[in-house]
């Protein structure tokens, strides 16, 4: 099978190693891609939200399947020209994908699916977002309607920011807080399946104890021992399979990758939001953890015939990833810094680097090059010992101004003790 990624981040970098880690894919290409990826793909120079071009490359590659990875190019339509084409492609069409590229088009689809997510208001003019803060008191969620890289939302006790984030977005979603520990849980669907991966949770704020600013993720860590035993079921009848099921209906299936944020709260789960794509950095343990061939999962999604895959099977394996990012991130990221210490961290084998923003240098060197860089993913027996070699290959990545999340899993590994 020869597969085109399309993407460049760390997200691409795990879905690019876990397929070179297929038997059936016998080439594998990726665009724009990063530093880490062209190890393990062959790298092609296209604009990723530019259908017509990624359809073109396609073609000339001849590609058996197309894994679009990143939500710019999907609500962008890159998969429409693709499927016109014949392609089989990962990911869904420009309507479906409304689902992330719109919050005020998923609050719809979850109402009249009846899946259970935080009450909430569309509002356009200060004097509506006035009111909606009121109407549900502190703390308060303001969320940008549309794609702002999971830095749109912002949570405060405070109204006057809660109000000047509103006043600077064209359209605002304003909903109820909910309490209770998050979740993120995939699933692939071909528009009418839906086989639910095992459950993760990330780390949102750029500092340790959830201080600081909302970031695109700063770690994650799978399984969560603590989690309800249930859960995947519960989440699969009253928030996935509706929701599949109700897009479907519209005439827009949903073809890829279902990613519900939920919050486990004291009334119950609800959807905190919908993403079209694999979440980055859950993807990373994610992957890690799983055991089937990934290149026949995301082509029977692409093809309409999950229903007669077998099950998947996972690694009881604990996975944890550590994001190391560049001064200034999220506001102000610095870039074009060498980064030193990427063999040394995956020199005994047990932690492996995935590139998010890094590029090659003139003279071979691998530089920085966006606001998350890289993230260093393990695999232990359990969470502690997962914990204990991915920061461990942290330890030998350095460049100037690095940041990084020391708590990562911390309080998920000593509580399973
Ligand atoms: P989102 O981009 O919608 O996932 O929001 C980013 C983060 O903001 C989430 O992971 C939560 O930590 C937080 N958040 C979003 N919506 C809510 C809510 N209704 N109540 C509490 N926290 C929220």
């Amino acid at each position: 099978m020869k597969v085109l990624v399309i993407g460049t981040g760390a997200r691409e970098h795990a879905l690019c190693r876990s397929l070179s880690q297929d038997p059936a894919v016998t080439e594998l290409h990726c665009a724009p891609g990063n530093a880490g990826i062209a190890r393990v793909a062959a790298l092609h120079p296209v604009d990723q939200s530019d259908g017509d071009a990624v359809t073109a490359l396609a073609r000339r590659l001849d590609a058996d399947l197309v894994v679009v990875g990143p939500e710019a190019p999907l609500v962008a339509g890159v998969a429409e020209p693709l499927r016109a084409a014949g392609i089989p492609v990962f990911g869904p069409g420009r309507e479906a994908a409304q689902l992330e590229g719109s919050k005020a088009f998923a609050k719809d689809v979850m109402a009249a699916a009846g899946v259970p997510t935080a009450r909430s208001y569309v509002c356009t003019t200060e004097q509506e977002a006035a009111e909606a803060l009121d109407a549900f008191g502190a703390p308060y969620v303001v969320k940008d309607d549309g794609l702002a890289a999971g830095k749109g939302v912002v949570v405060t006790e405070d109204r006057a920011a809660a109000l000047e984030h509103a006043a600077a977005c064209e359209r605002v979603v304003i909903e109820e807080y909910l309490d209770g520990p998050e979740v993120s849980l995939f699933a692939i669907t071909d528009g009418t399946t839906v086989l639910p991966l095992v459950p993760a949770q990330d780390f949102k704020r750029a500092l340790d104890d959830d201080r600081g600013p909302n970031t695109g993720g700063m770690g994650a860590y799978s399984p969560l021992p603590w989690a309800p035993e249930g859960l995947v079921a519960e989440v699969l009848e009253s928030v996935l399979q509706p929701t599949v099921d109700e897009l479907r209906h519209r005439g827009t299936p949903f073809s890829g990758l279902l990613y519900a944020g939920l919050a486990l709260t004291s009334r119950g789960t609800r959807v905190i939001e919908f993403n079209a794509r694999f979440g980055d950095p859950e993807t990373q343990v994610v992957l890690a953890r799983l055991r089937t061939p990934l290149a026949g999962v995301l082509l029977a999604a692409a093809n309409g015939t999950l229903d007669a895959l077998e099950p998947l099977r996972w690694s009881e394996e604990a996975a944890v990833t550590v994001v190391m990012a560049s001064e200034g991130y999220p506001a102000s990221p610095r870039t074009g810094d060498p980064i030193e210490g990427l063999d040394a961290a995956e020199a005994d084998g047990t932690a492996f680097v995935l590139h998010a923003g890094t590029k090659v240098g003139p003279d071979g060197e691998v530089l920085t090059a966006g606001g998350r860089v890289l993230s260093v993913t393990a695999v232990g027996a359990d969470l502690a010992e997962a914990r204990a070699k991915a920061y461990a290959g942290v330890a030998e990545i350095s460049f100037k101004g690095a940041q990084h999340r020391t708590d990562i899993a911390a309080r998920a590994a000593a509580a399973a003790q």
